[in-house]
């Protein structure tokens, strides 16, 4: 049923083979969001809106829903530059008849370095004033952070009628990483953004934590990806990476929940505070010494204690690639869980 305030596109592709593009497409998102298939197409589910996608032999009807402007852009884009990346060599025709027509990113805030320093060893704060963090307070605790190239005036990104958005290239091109809002202060109109400082030679997100200098500009798309969770007993588990998200989480979470928190972390140097008004239970896993993503440890954890929780409780976790597969293929296979109870993501790659 469509509700009220829901914001809808619809659009036509064009693909000499429809159904395999589809197809592809499908296999692409499975491992984000709710993909289900049926012999006439297919309805993908997000935090953040449907699309509703009709195939027939060389055409796609695609319907879009969601409850604001911004996050009907999110989408569209999202599905135009997935179906032109998935469709490389074989021409495709987009159009979209309806919905909003920005040629400006409703969701881009451009921010500027406030200040920077470390909160434990490897992990380093940036604070970023930006004209409107009200912005970013709902739908989704995540953004996309667009760093230009040094001592260059930023070219920010536009979009194309198509609902593709237009990038900048060669000199002006910019390097885009995603991070967690990890708090937002209304008053200042400024927000922290905690950095893990991680080996690599070329860590352009990390590096430019690191060199952070105050005035510094930068670009947010967002918010989107995963929001606070709506129950009331929950296990998060994650990595430093996932640390700014549980941390904001917990910080979000009512008196009477009840969270148990699991976070894998160098060693007891990386550890932080969480404050909640939830009863939280927090165990910290110390690699002490071993290469993030290669231990197991929150795959091993949730197998522990998952099987024993509550039906009800809600399942959160955030880490390296491999192990997010390993602990998604655990709960969707080996237990009895409803897929709307629990949430696994790839933070980072190995
Ligand atoms: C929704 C979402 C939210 C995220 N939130 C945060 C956040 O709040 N804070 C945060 O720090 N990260 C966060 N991440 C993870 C972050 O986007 C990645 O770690 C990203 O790869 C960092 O970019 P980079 O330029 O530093 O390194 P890249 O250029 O991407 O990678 C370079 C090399 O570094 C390695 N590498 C990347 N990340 C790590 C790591 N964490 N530990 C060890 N090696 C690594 C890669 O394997 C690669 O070999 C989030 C990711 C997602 C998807």
């Amino acid at each position: 049923m469509m509700h009220a305030r829901d914001f809808t596109a619809s659009g036509v592709a064009t693909h000499e083979d429809a159904g395999q593009l589809l197809e592809q497409f499908c296999e692409r998102f499975a491992e984000h969001v709710k993909v289900t298939r049926s012999a006439s197409g297919a309805r993908l589910e997000t935090v953040i809106g449907s699309a509703d996608i009709a195939v027939s032999s060389n055409r796609l009807d695609i319907k879009l829903r969601c409850p604001t402007a911004a996050m009907l852009f999110t989408i569209r884009s999202m599905v135009a530059e997935n179906l032109f990346e998935l469709s490389a060599g074989n021409a495709l025709d987009l159009n979209w008849a309806d919905g909003p027509q920005p040629s400006a990113i409703p969701n881009f805030r451009e921010i500027s370095v406030v200040d920077a320093y470390d909160v434990t060893p490897h992990m380093r704060r940036v604070v970023v004033a930006t004209d409107d963090a009200k912005h970013f307070v709902d739908g989704g605790l995540h953004a996309r952070l667009l760093i230009p190239p040094k001592d260059r005036e930023p070219v920010w990104p536009h979009t194309e009628p198509d609902g593709r958005i237009h990038w900048p290239k060669g000199d002006d091109a910019l390097t885009i990483r995603a991070y967690t809002i990890r708090s937002i202060d209304l008053g200042r109109d400024q927000m922290n953004i905690d950095f893990v400082v991680h080996d690599g030679d070329n860590v352009p997100g990390a590096t430019w934590a690191l060199t952070a200098r105050p005035g510094d500009r930068a670009g947010l798309i967002g918010p989107g990806g995963g929001g606070v969770p709506a129950a009331r007993k929950l296990i998060l588990a994650g990595d430093e990476t996932a640390l700014p998200a549980i941390a904001r989480i917990a910080a979000a979470m009512p008196v009477e929940a009840d969270l148990r928190v699991f976070l894998e972390v160098a060693d007891k140097h990386e550890e932080q505070p969480l404050t909640s008004d939830a009863s939280i239970d927090v165990t910290w896993l110390h690699r002490d010494g071993a290469t993030a993503g290669t231990t197991g440890a929150l795959e091993r954890i949730l197998r522990d204690i998952v099987p024993a929780s509550d039906p009800e409780t809600y399942v959160w976790a955030a880490c390296e690639q491999k192990e997010a597969r390993a602990i998604r293929a655990f709960m969707k296979g080996e237990t009895a869980r409803e897929q709307t109870n629990f949430s696994i993501a790839a933070y980072w790659q190995r």
